[in-house]
């Protein structure tokens, strides 16, 4: 299992099968299983379908790594628009960035100028959310993310709980009243910096969990969020939500479209706050590949996808 996710992880970012794969008919309907579509206006559809379930929904418009700078502002513009548009339909939908799509490699003020646009289009409840990426962005991730929580209350980062290095970045972040995504990472990192057994990162999950939980209470967090999908993890969280006496709406569950619907539609009908991350857009491959190595299973389904009419 191990070897499928390093060997995937590897796939994830070559380029010849970035330019391939994504033209082979079975590759293009397996990823339809965890998008709605590449376009804004499918991604407005099925966030408007998914408040009708009262889930809420977050955006994200595919895309690393862009290098040119023209393209990065391109991208920041699509996000205003977008935020337009969720403005105009009223929907309860926030967006997620990823900051090399905005030029952090290009350099980390253009990056922080194409972020602040955004988070200043945005209403002041909603939060904008910074993916965390590889782990050589930690730092200029955070450092970014420090400047604009400094300066705008509505701002939301990622942090994974596969890197050893996790605990304390949070406990920095903490006395700033950040907004955190809890995820356990996506990325091949080695283990001289994240943990490799999944048991590890699990009971290191749910301990980061609890101390967003407590500093919630606490008012030192503004919004604690689990971007999960392990459903035993959500079930110790909500346990540890009912003996701090919270209410359930304080458990904020975030996961991928197209996983574990039902789990999400339980959420939402018992009072916990759902919310589906709704990915669009043309440059899926690497995003879709990573998706592939959280679950090896998905290879199959996507085998199935080559002789499927
Ligand atoms: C809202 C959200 C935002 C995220 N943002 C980031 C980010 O910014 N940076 C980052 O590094 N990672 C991000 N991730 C990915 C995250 O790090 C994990 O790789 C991913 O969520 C898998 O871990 P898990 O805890 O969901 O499930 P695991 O513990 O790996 O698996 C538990 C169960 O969940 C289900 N499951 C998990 N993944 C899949 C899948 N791909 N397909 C089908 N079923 C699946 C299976 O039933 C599996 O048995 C994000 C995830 C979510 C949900």
């Amino acid at each position: 299992m191990a070897l499928m996710r390093s060997l995937l992880l590897a796939a994830s970012q070559n380029v010849w099968l970035r330019e391939h794969a994504v033209k082979y008919p079975f590759v293009r309907r397996s990823v339809s299983r965890f998008m709605p579509g590449e376009t804004l206006d499918e991604a407005l559809a099925a966030a408007q379908a998914l408040q009708q379930k009262n889930i809420g929904s977050v955006f994200t418009h595919l895309g690393e790594n862009v290098r040119d700078r023209e393209e990065a502002r391109h991208v920041a513009e699509h996000y205003l628009a977008a935020l337009e548009r969720l403005h105009q339909q009223k929907l309860p939908t926030e967006v997620s960035v990823k900051l090399t799509q905005l030029g952090l490699d290009l350099s980390p003020d253009f990056c922080f100028e194409n972020l602040e646009q955004i988070i200043r289009r945005e209403k002041e409840s909603s939060i904008v959310w910074v993916d965390m990426e590889a782990s050589n962005y930690v730092d200029v991730t955070l450092e970014l993310y420090c400047r604009a929580l400094k300066k705008y209350p509505n701002v939301g980062i990622c942090l994974q709980a596969y890197l050893y290095r996790t605990k304390k970045d949070m406990a920095g972040l903490l006395p700033l009243r950040p907004s955190i995504r809890l995820v356990k990472g996506a990325y091949k990192e080695p283990a001289s910096i994240a943990y490799p057994r999944k048991a590890d990162v699990d009971e290191n999950y749910f301990a980061l969990a609890q101390e967003m939980l407590r500093a919630k209470t606490a008012g030192q967090c503004v919004r604690a969020a689990f971007g999960t999908h392990h459903v035993a993890l959500i079930r110790r969280l909500a346990d540890f939500v009912r003996q701090q006496a919270l209410p359930n709406g304080e458990l904020e569950v975030q996961m991928l479209y197209g996983i574990q619907r039902a789990e999400q539609e339980r959420l939402a009908r018992q009072g916990y706050r759902s919310v589906v991350l709704v990915a669009y857009g043309s440059y899926w491959y690497p995003w879709f590949v990573r998706r592939l190595a959280e679950r090896p299973a998905n290879l199959w389904f996507m085998l199935r996808n080559v002789f499927a009419s």
